[in-house]
């Protein structure tokens, strides 16, 4: 394995972005090593809508400011010429709910955050409240496709190899570990553990919003030529394969809030596991050993790897450049 500059182990949402904002500095060697790249990772078949879900009790200023600046970038993106190669996209959402609840943390981020109308909530009987706003998708199968091309033009390394010990990585001066679910092992981390979801793709070109059914535990997602229909939130479920009675109860229940879907077409179904920890871990590893590389920590992201990734790199290069001695070439 070549040697020297910042080796990201794993290439999915968490490490392409790290990735891409090293390369976007202009001055730094990367190396890319992982088992999966697109279109094989977790972030793959994710709507990639931008909202903070399955985050455990990661500290709200965290959410709030890896949140935000991943919701500029996205912005940014969804406003550029590359909006249809990256799959970017403003949407309106409404999130419903049975009984009143309390506004969500992130409020302030997305755009136009107000109450439902009794007229919006008409077509949901028994639901009592809900919200609506603007807000960002990242197609998964569209923005990871896009982040490794733009992580190749820049002159990325991809290395395609399993790894069972980060000191296989000992030639880099620094590992950023974005390993996800893969942490369990190589980080030792035991609070680990996969959060199953799973989701029916559908033909739908009628439905131009998004829906969450937080009771129901439903959402309806928009994609740029299909919808997502999910889902499931399966802690400790490790077969990520799709499983049909789920699919029938989904699709069932469904049609039940949004009648107009049953004319869809299905297209697909896909299952995924998400990195769940109690907290997201992103920190510097303590070292004691001056030969190993210095390592980054960078995962854990559970339901939100899209909504919260490009903040998450610009932490890890913050933290690249205050814990490593003498300063790499950044
Ligand atoms: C059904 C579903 C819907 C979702 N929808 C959304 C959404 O709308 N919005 C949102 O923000 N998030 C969503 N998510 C969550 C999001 O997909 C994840 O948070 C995100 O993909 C996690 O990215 P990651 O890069 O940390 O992990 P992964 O994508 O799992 O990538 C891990 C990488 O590490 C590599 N790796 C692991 N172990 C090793 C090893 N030992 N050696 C070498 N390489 C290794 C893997 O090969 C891979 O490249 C959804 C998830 C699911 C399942």
């Amino acid at each position: 394995m070549s040697g020297g500059g910042v080796c990201v182990l794993g290439a999915g949402v968490v490490g392409l972005g790290v990735a891409l904002r090293l390369l976007r500095t202009g001055n730094t060697r990367v190396t890319i090593v992982a088992e999966k790249f697109s279109p094989h990772t977790t972030g793959d078949g994710a709507a990639g809508i931008w909202e903070p879900y399955a985050l455990g009790d990661t500290r709200h200023e965290d959410i709030l400011r890896w949140g935000k600046e991943t919701f500029d970038w996205i912005e940014g993106l969804a406003q550029s010429e590359e909006a249809a190669d990256c799959g970017a996209f403003h949407v309106q959402c409404f999130h419903v709910y049975r009984e009143n609840v309390q506004e969500p943390i992130w409020r302030d981020i997305v755009h136009g955050f107000r109450r439902m109308t009794a007229k919006e909530l008409q077509p949901y009987p028994d639901h009592n409240c809900g919200f609506t706003y603007t807000t960002l998708i990242s197609e998964g199968r569209k923005y990871l496709q896009w982040l490794t091309n733009r992580c190749k033009a820049l002159g990325a390394t991809f290395i395609q190899r399993k790894i069972n010990d980060l000191t296989e990585l000992s030639s880099f001066d620094i590992v950023v570990n974005c390993s996800g679910l893969g942490s369990r092992e190589l980080a030792r981390d035991t609070s680990v553990q996969p959060i199953k979801g799973q989701i029916i793709m559908v033909e739908a070109p009628w439905i131009k919003d998004s829906r969450i059914f937080f009771d129901e535990g439903l959402c309806l997602l928009i994609g740029t030529d299909r919808v997502y229909v999910g889902g499931t939130k399966e802690v400790g479920n490790e077969d990520a394969t799709p499983n049909p009675v789920q699919s029938a109860r989904i699709w069932r229940e469904m049609i039940q809030l949004v009648p107009s879907l049953a004319k869809g077409k299905r297209i697909g179904e896909w299952g995924g596991l998400r990195p769940g920890r109690q907290s997201i871990r992103l920190e510097a590893e303590e070292s004691n050993n001056s030969i190993s590389p210095q390592v980054i920590h960078n995962y854990g992201h559970g339901g939100a790897g899209l909504t919260l990734h490009w903040g998450c790199a610009a932490e890890c290069l913050r933290l690249i450049y205050q814990t490593c001695s003498p300063q790499p070439k950044l």
